[in-house]
């Protein structure tokens, strides 16, 4: 998982897998937002496809 600081443009991979609540370069509460990466997007779609077809 990726976030990133809406206030700074800070971006980073938190090691414990959580949302942090501030953002450890310009320490401002409540910036961080997660980004969604392109393959994850790739992974929910293809996931949708076999879900559709299993169905048939
Ligand atoms: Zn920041």
């Amino acid at each position: 998982m990726k976030v990133h600081c809406t206030n700074c443009n800070y971006q980073y991979s938190p090691r414990s897998g959580k949302m942090p609540s501030k953002c450890p370069y310009c320490d401002k509460q409540g910036s961080i937002e997660k980004i969604k990466e392109m393959q994850q997007w790739i992974d929910e779609i293809a996931d949708e496809e076999v879900e559709k077809s299993s169905r048939c």
